[in-house]
């Protein structure tokens, strides 16, 4: 062949325009995201490392230190999904041979331990709804781990683990408090100093409606004291928080150094993003989020449909679990629910498959409207879908 000619010619789907639907978002996330934020998206790309950028950076860090109710200076969001924000804390906590307890309540806490196992050992609590304080301690004395995590909303049971004290005790056995927040954080209570949580992530693309692709993180100063004496870099360079500090500006040092290129448009969205979440105040977001998940839960059971957690201070208010109802197909009433309501929700996830259908709702998507019209769907897709005579 000619090597001066191409062999691949160019592909006739990129020559049409590119089309997306509007939709309901209402399943697990991401979730919708309002015009404004959207907007915020499509100002134009200048440097990452333009002054104006580092600018947006610190107002997202501002952002991010009262969305988590912090005063940590290390605060900064990664450029990544809750995923990356995930192994950018067990992966700068933990050095190799050290040991990671897990409260496994569902998948993210399988997930972590498959993260934890990559550098150190992970410890699995057996898995349940969630742990007492007394079932925390017995594992932290018993194991002496050098982090604990805990998924604080599970999104694949719909469970909220409560906080309070946890933290406390992981002090006492000189072990650092992970949490993740990614589901919950905005839509529920978290007190990061009060709770002393040593590191807290989550996504932009649940509560705070912006696209997925960054995750605020924060470390407290125990974190940093243990990251910064480590003996080992960590195994990833992406993710090393002593250059993700330093191109946040949170290492106090006089300038910053190129490490990777910030999503700039991404910081814009997330920016917004924490605007909209500071017009309404956090108090306000819990409890807009509590009375409409309280509304939601009344609903399903005049109709008959179960929820999946039955403890209520145990529900998460963000992603609501209902036990997947009896003699149905869940995937059918799923995708009956996309094609006649162009609405998404979801089914289980993990250890939660085949048991519960989830329904989300955060931030803007939070709503009575909402609830209302998630009900009409699920009502008419039990009429409209395959019953079994068992
Ligand atoms: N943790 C929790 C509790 C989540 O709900 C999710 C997303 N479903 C993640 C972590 C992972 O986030 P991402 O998909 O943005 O990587």
């Amino acid at each position: 062949g000619n090597m001066s000619s191409i062999s691949v010619p160019p592909p006739k789907c990129l020559q049409k325009p590119l089309t997306v639907p509007y939709r309901h978002m209402f399943g697990p996330g991401p979730s919708n995201v309002p015009s404004r934020i959207l907007e915020a998206g499509a100002n134009p790309v200048i440097g990452h490392m333009h002054p104006e950028i580092f600018e947006i950076m610190n107002d997202i860090k501002s952002g991010i230190q009262y969305m988590f109710q912090t005063q940590n200076k290390m605060t900064l969001a990664v450029s990544g999904t809750g995923h990356s924000a995930m192994e950018c804390a067990i992966f700068n906590a933990v050095e190799p041979g050290e040991s990671v307890l897990v409260a496994v309540n569902g998948i993210w806490g399988e997930r972590a331990a498959e993260m934890a196992e990559r550098i150190g050992k992970a410890h699995l609590a057996p898995p349940g709804g969630c742990f007492t304080i007394e079932e925390m301690e017995k594992a932290l004395s018993k194991h002496r781990p050098t982090l604990l995590f805990v998924a604080h909303g599970e999104s694949s049971t719909g469970v909220l683990h409560p906080l309070d004290g946890i933290g406390q005790l992981c002090h006492k056995y000189n072990c650092l408090f992970l949490v993740d927040s990614v589901a919950s954080i905005g839509g529920a209570p978290v007190y990061m100093d009060q709770q002393e949580i040593d590191i807290l992530y989550t996504g932009s693309q649940k509560v705070l409606n912006a696209p997925p692709g960054t995750a605020p993180i924060s470390f407290s100063e125990r974190a940093c004291q243990k990251i910064f004496s480590r003996r080992t870099k960590p195994v990833s360079f992406y993710l090393d928080l002593s250059w993700l500090a330093n191109y946040w500006g949170c290492d106090g040092k006089p300038s910053r150094v190129y490490h990777h290129t910030g999503p700039v448009t991404a910081f814009y969205s997330l920016r917004e993003s924490l605007s909209v979440l500071v017009e309404e105040g956090l108090e306000n977001s819990w409890e807009r989020h509590l009375k409409v998940a309280e509304y939601f839960h009344a609903g399903l059971e005049s109709m008959g449909l179960k929820l999946f957690v039955k403890e209520k201070r145990l529900r998460l208010p963000t992603v609501t679990t209902i036990v997947a109802p009896y003699g149905y197909d869940w995937k059918e009433i799923t995708s009956y629910i996309m094609k006649t309501h162009n609405l998404e929700i979801s089914g289980g996830l993990g250890p939660s498959v085949g048991l519960v259908l989830r329904v989300g709702l955060m931030g803007c998507n939070s709503s009575r409207e909402n609830v209302d019209m998630v009900l009409a769907a699920l009502k008419d897709a039990l009429k409209h879908c395959h019953k079994s005579k068992v």
